[in-house]
């Protein structure tokens, strides 16, 4: 959906849009995949622009950064994008920008393309190295292993073999 000033009354307009997650071109380096976004929302007139506000919801699947293992997440974005009239840019956008969870941009020439802010919302919202879960230890530097498993031991083995240094060193003194 493309939203245009002239759309726009006094009542904020609602849009629900399904978004093509193939169209955003987002996460593939990373192996990932986003499905069944969909933007819930308004958008609205204010003095100096628009405003798209709503949630983004969809979800995510690909290999984790840390321990490679595929998983899969819900995602649920919440957002308030203001569009600023390029005369009036420079003085609100830096008033608000630093606020919590709004983000300021100029108002295009064109319409507004939903699917970009949903894009561009997604890029802001999400780490650039997806994770299964904030706990997950990763793979171990040495073995490979995924210690989410558990133990490799390697730990153990390396505090052995400094320790057998220590007594040649020791023993060379
Ligand atoms: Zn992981
Ligand atoms: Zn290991």
């Amino acid at each position: 959906m493309k939203i245009e000033e002239s759309m726009l009354g006094t009542e904020p307009l609602k849009i629900r849009e399904e978004i093509p997650a193939g169209d955003l071109g987002l996460g593939e380096e990373a192996g990932l995949a986003f499905s069944e976004l969909a933007f819930e929302g308004t958008a609205s007139k204010f003095d100096s622009g628009i405003r798209i506000a709503g949630t983004i919801t969809g979800s995510l699947n690909g290999p984790c950064a840390r321990c490679l293992e595929v998983f899969e997440r819900m995602l649920s974005i919440s957002f308030r994008s203001d569009f600023i009239d390029k005369e009036y840019f420079n003085e609100s956008a830096e008033a608000e920008i630093g606020q919590d969870e709004l983000d300021a941009d100029v108002l295009p020439e064109g319409p507004i393309n939903i699917a970009d802010v949903v894009r561009e919302q997604i890029v802001l919202a999400e780490p650039e190295r997806e994770i299964c879960s904030p706990k997950c230890r990763g793979l171990c530097g040495n073995c490979g292993a995924n210690l989410n498993l558990g133990e490799c031991g390697c730990r153990d083995e390396d505090i052995d073999l400094r320790w057998e240094a220590l007594k040649k060193l020791k023993k060379e003194l």
